[in-house]
């Protein structure tokens, strides 16, 4: 017959921690304690596979298990000395839940199980302490009501039983649970069992009723709202199952010289190398969560109960030994005797998941390996931005200042006045202010407001938006897309649908990790790491965690494989993009320096020209501009490669939307506005993604890629000649055939010749494309004879080969994610069958042609961890990422490469 029953106690325990699967995370850990002979309370747990059975067959259990049941009783009673049910010396049982993961607060503890009006008698004379035992059963009768018999209270949630304690405790004029007499707490089970009765309810007096109306509440509870809405947030299936423990009570409510706690085996705040806890004397289950009396910290026991303290400072270091992680533990003394009642892996805040890890390797517990791959490498966003202050924004949720939600698109925290437009952001930074630009959307005009804002704000638009996308490369906090916001630029307002109405100039504060909006101030700190390495501000010797980071990072790049790359434009990003790893620029796009004040008012010349003599003037006076911007670039990146991709989007994204700059600007080039619109309007696209852009401008405006490869070259050999290297990868955008690379290569290849001869010198550099059109990836041995290099531009390659367009997915994706069509956005991981396998095909296509072709991947999906494990899996160069992504793209690498050769040794 299959085991449903796994025992433990002492050296008969049958389960141990590797069994999570089937006994759940904490009865698998239980087991593993007991047979570290750690003092466990002896029980048994009854496996997940029943939950599946019994919720499968309504309610029936599988044949054989009330005899396995009866005969791990019998183990228990034996194993404690004391009968289920019996008159004098009744055993009392705990019935716990238990997952394989935790599931905090989803699913209920039923304690001192086995109490009826007999037994009750038999435990105040075995344990000779009336009050004591009266306690226990009024707890006893509540939990059950409340577990078992569901009687949970009125709407508004308040439970009865509480509700009568208040009473109870008003009258008698005391204010803690301690403080009731026997003859209180006799009361009490009489008006909560009148609770019981009133509801319709029957409380069972036999004590195997009551053993399996609790176990069968637990396995139903696994069925309940709660539990199926938190399955699917944390993606849990139904079919895991709960197990059930049920274990022999210990009190920690005795008097003084009982108690209950729970502890770290380190600090999970900090990651300190401290027993960490807190414990209440005189105390029974939740009591010390419950935050009903304030508790004492965990040192404190090391002078009131000092061999206790010692024991549990042993269990603390063996477990640490035994599981190799910071471990969580609850416990409860009964008389001065420890018993250990749960131990599982301590959850931790990202700094101290980092110091823990290191810690261990330099203790000698885990490897480099181990320590490596136990980070999420997502977590590290913790520890590069600006965070709330936990007390000031627990005031703020308690105050209801959070107004609104959205997405999640740029994480940190950031608080500061509103600036409705980017020119009002400048203008009241110049004022000492800090600002979050909040606009409907945003758009490349934005980028002056959005560099002096601390966040940014906008009603419309996904993750990878206009706004996201520049938030995560200049590193700044951004929520997205918060649709119930309404943004009223004429009366200079911000609301939201039924709430609050904020003005311009008002204090906002974003929290870009969660997408919440809270309105007025909050307090924020910014990262220790990012003052350190940006800022310049810290000294590095004044911080805790950086050693450690930077040990983390050392230790990343020692394993990876797959090399790391920034996208970065300007001079400032690249700067950001070597504090943080980069090896060197994996797209650099050059529309981006046009938008500087002193720029964009040539581009749009250069675009509005009639004729090209006038364009050529434009493109004149723009080569010197665009050749500053990379000098700072090469000489910033000090001789690593820089991949800089030619002008890439449509031409109307230059021209002015505010009917103020269209004036202004035609004074500016003396023609009529007229002219403009009429300009604005024949460059307007139905399907600007598809349009007239990327290397199609350069193949019918050949100017353009000149001026752009001599601002490149004509750089390149001054830096050059400054004693740095230089290497200039020109990368072509959105070809579809190796002949658009041909046109576009003569071109580059004539400048560079030029400017060679010109300034008497010789620099090596490559042209490329950037493979982004599924006709691309599938011509790829043909583009690679002209290409000497492929980046994969991914965004873009999604939506070709997708065709959804990533700013309008906002309506149907979540539904499709919800549906499972995709398992995750493919625009923040990559689609491994569809786009992955595009990007297969033309690596391999690609290095048939041109063997030692470095190809790697830029945009959105560099810095996300599956899509880096992904360009591992197949073998690219690099993966190239926003500066503030770089160093989880770094741990993620490391990650796939330590997998990798995993992989490869068990083969
Ligand atoms: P959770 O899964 O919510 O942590 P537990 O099953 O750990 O729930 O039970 C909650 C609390 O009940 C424990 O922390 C412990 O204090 C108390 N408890 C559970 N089982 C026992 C027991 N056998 N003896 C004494 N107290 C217990
Ligand atoms: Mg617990
Ligand atoms: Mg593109």
């Amino acid at each position: 017959m299959k085991n449903y029953i796994y025992k433990f106690g002492g050296s008969e325990t049958d389960g141990n921690a590797s069994l999570r699967n089937l006994l759940g995370g904490k009865g698998a850990n239980l087991a593993e304690m007991a047979r570290m002979d750690f003092p466990v309370p002896a029980g048994f747990t009854i496996t997940t596979e029943v939950c599946t059975f019994t919720n499968r067959y309504n309610g029936k259990y599988p044949d054989g298990l009330k005899k396995q049941l009866s005969e791990s009783l019998a183990f228990v009673e034996k194993f404690m000395g004391k009968k289920f049910g019996d008159k004098k010396n009744p055993l009392l049982l705990s019935v716990r839940s238990g997952a394989r993961t935790s599931m905090p607060g989803m699913m209920d503890t039923v304690l001192n199980l086995g109490l009826n009006d007999t037994t009750i008698h038999g435990l105040i004379e075995c344990s000779g302490d009336a009050r004591f035992a009266w306690d226990a059963y009024r707890r006893f009768v509540q939990m059950y009501a409340e577990v078992a018999l569901d009687i949970k209270g009125d709407k508004k949630g308040v439970s009865p039983f509480e509700e009568i304690i208040g009473q109870k405790k008003k009258e008698k004029n005391i204010q803690y649970d301690t403080d009731f007499t026997t003859e209180d707490l006799k009361e009490l089970v009489l008006l909560f069992k009148g609770v019981v009765k009133d509801s319709g309810k029957e409380f069972p007096e036999t004590p195997e009723e009551q053993l399996w109306g609790s176990i069968h509440a637990v396995f139903e509870s696994w069925m309940n709202e709660r539990a199926i809405i938190y399955r699917q947030i944390n993606s849990i299936p139904e079919n895991w199952g709960t197990a059930v423990n049920v274990q022999s009570m210990v009190f920690g409510n005795f008097g003084e010289d009982s108690g209950t706690g729970v502890a770290f085996t380190r600090d999970p705040a900090t990651g300190k190398n401290d027993f960490y806890g807190e414990y209440l004397f005189n105390a029974q289950g939740e009591d010390v969560v419950a935050g009903l009396r304030t508790p004492h910290p965990i040192s404190e026991l090391g002078k009131t109960a000092p061999l206790v303290y010692n024991e549990l400072l042993d269990y603390r270091l063996q477990l640490e030994k035994r599981f190799k992680e910071m471990m969580d533990i609850e416990f409860t003394i009964e008389k001065g005797k420890l018993w250990m009642l749960q131990a599982r892996v301590g959850k931790r805040t990202a700094a101290a998941a980092i110091k823990i890890a290191i810690d261990m390797v330099h203790e000698g517990l885990i490897d480099r390996e181990t320590a490596l791959l136990g980070i999420d490498p997502e977590q590290l966003n913790q520890v590069l931005r600006p965070v709330f202050d936990p007390d000031e924004k627990r005031k703020a949720v308690k105050e209801k200042r959070n107004i609104t939600q959205g997405l999640n698109a740029g994480p940190g925290a950031a608080t500061g006045i509103i600036a409705l437009t980017a020119e009002k952001a400048v203008e009241f930074k110049k004022d000492g202010s800090d600002v979050i630009l909040t606009r409907i959307e945003t758009s490349p005009d934005d980028i002056g407001g959005l560099k002096v804002s601390e966040g940014v704000l906008t009603a419309r638009g996904g993750m990878t938006s206009h706004a996201a996308l520049v938030a995560r490369q200049m590193g700044k906090v951004c929520v997205a897309g918060c649709e119930s916001l309404h943004i009223d630029y004429e009366n200079r307002t911000v609301s939201v649908e039924g709430g609050i109405t904020l003005k311009e100039g008002d204090f906002i504060s974003l929290d870009g990790t969660t997408g919440e909006v809270f309105a007025g101030k909050i307090k924020t700190f910014a990262s220790d790491i990012h003052r350190i390495l940006i800022d310049g501000e810290l000294d590095e010797k004044e911080s805790d965690l950086y050693p450690y980071f930077q040990e983390l990072m050392s230790w990343s790049d020692e394993m990876k494989t797959l090399g790391v790359r920034a996208n970065a434009d300007l001079p400032e990003q690249a700067k950001a993009a070597l504090a943080f790893g980069a090896e060197g620029i994996g797209l650099c796009r050059t529309e981006h320096m046009f938008f500087g004040d002193d720029k964009i008012s040539t581009v749009r010349k250069m675009i509005l020209a009639s004729n090209t003599e006038v364009r050529k003037n434009a493109l004149t006076k723009l080569l010197p501009l665009q050749r500053n911007d990379f000098i700072g670039l090469f000489r910033e990146m000090n001789g690593r490669p820089i991949i800089i991709r030619l002008l890439d989007p449509p031409l109307h994204e230059f021209l002015p939307e505010k009917e103020e700059e269209v004036e202004a600007l035609a004074k500016d080039i003396g023609i009529s506005t007229t002219e403009i619109h009429q300009k604005i309007t024949s460059l307007s696209e139905v399907n600007p993604m598809l349009g007239f852009r990327g290397c199609r401008l350069g193949i019918v405006h050949p100017d353009i890629t000149k001026t752009q490869a001599r601002a490149i070259f004509e750089a390149a050999c001054l830096v050059s000649k400054e004693g740095i290297k230089v290497l200039p990868e020109i990368m072509i955008p959105l070809a579809l055939s190796p002949e658009e690379l041909r046109l576009q290569k003569e071109v580059i290849e004539e400048v560079a010749k030029d400017v060679f001869e010109k300034e008497k010198m010789q620099l090596s550099y490559k042209t490329g494309t950037m493979i982004e059109l599924p006709r691309a990836a599938l011509l790829a041995g043909e583009m690679a004879v002209e290409a000497e290099f492929f980046s994969f531009g991914t965004n873009d390659l999604t939506q070709t080969t997708l065709g959804i367009s990533r700013d309008d997915a906002g309506d149907f994706l979540p539904e499709y994610l919800d549906k499972k069509i995709f398992s995750a956005s493919p625009f923040k991981t990559i689609d491994r069958k569809g786009v992955g396998r595009l990007i297969e095909i033309a690596t391999t296509e690609g290095k048939k042609t041109r063997k030692d072709m470095e190809i790697g991947i830029c945009g959105e999906h560099g810095g996300d961890p599956d899509s880096v494990k992904f360009c591992n899996e197949i073998g690219l160069n690099y993966v190239s990422c926003s500066p503030y992504r770089l160093p989880i793209a770094r741990l993620a690498a490391a990650q796939a490469a330590i997998l990798h050769r995993k992989i490869v040794a068990a083969a």
